[in-house]
């Protein structure tokens, strides 16, 4: 059986294989959410034209297309990703490439259907190479994760993968640390599980994302 510490060194060794070099600052997240919108978004279509031709960050130079998320406006969950990989830059949607299709599954395991959910990532753009959005990109795009989960108002957040958790939650904890627990923001349950690249990648790990997936299917029921 792995340790806490055999996970996080495999964690790391992954971390450095994609190219990640420094972790989101602590608290960003937090300080974003209690942002004073004003005038706060009335509906997506709102903040997609406002994200539009946006250049805040360097990844809208090898950006094909935006990718805000998908899902309906008044979603009682929401899921957040990483970044858009190469498929989804290419069609516009997010999860669309085999990430995609774990997530499906995923979904399918715990009868949630894909239509009742809303999805997107931390960042809107596909950094290159898929490789981790870099701490000032991550900052850049926060604004607009914000006004969706302020406008969208999901009852419940399941974060994918370790730069999502850390972001959201604003911490620099490992996934191990944060799995498992039922988490709060600004009044939003927010359960962590793996990242589907990082399942398809490691699948001896999908063992653990099925009972995080049991874990959110229980608040689900609860909360709809
Ligand atoms: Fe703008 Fe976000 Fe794309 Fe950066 S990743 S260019 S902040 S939309």
């Amino acid at each position: 059986m792995r340790t806490f510490w055999d996970e996080l060194a495999l964690y790391l060794e992954y971390l450095k294989a994609i190219g990640v070099k420094a972790l989101p600052k602590k608290k960003a997240f937090e300080r974003f959410l209690k942002l004073d919108l004003s005038p706060p978004p009335k509906s997506l279509a709102e903040i997609a034209k406002e994200i539009e031709g946006c250049t805040r960050c360097k990844l809208h130079r090898t950006r094909t297309n935006i990718v805000l998320g998908e899902g309906p406006e008044n979603a009682t969950l929401m899921f957040i990703g990483e970044a858009p990989g190469r498929d989804e830059d290419l069609e516009g949607r997010p999860f669309v490439g085999r990430a995609g299709k774990l997530l499906d599954q995923m979904l399918g395991a715990i009868n949630i259907r894909r239509a009742e959910v809303y999805i997107t990532n931390v960042v809107k753009c596909r950094p290159p190479g898929n490789r981790t959005p870099e701490p000032d990109e991550i900052e850049a795009c926060l604004p607009y994760l914000a006004k969706q989960i302020k406008l969208i108002r999901p009852r419940l957040i399941c974060t994918l993968g370790l730069v999502a958790a850390q972001t959201v939650l604003a911490t620099t904890q490992p996934l191990s640390r944060l799995r498992g627990k039922i988490h709060e923001i600004d009044g939003i349950k927010v359960v962590v599980t793996y990242h589907p690249a990082f399942l398809l990648r490691y699948p001896s790990y999908k063992a653990q994302a099925l009972e995080d997936l049991k874990l959110l299917k229980r608040l689900y029921e609860e909360l709809k």
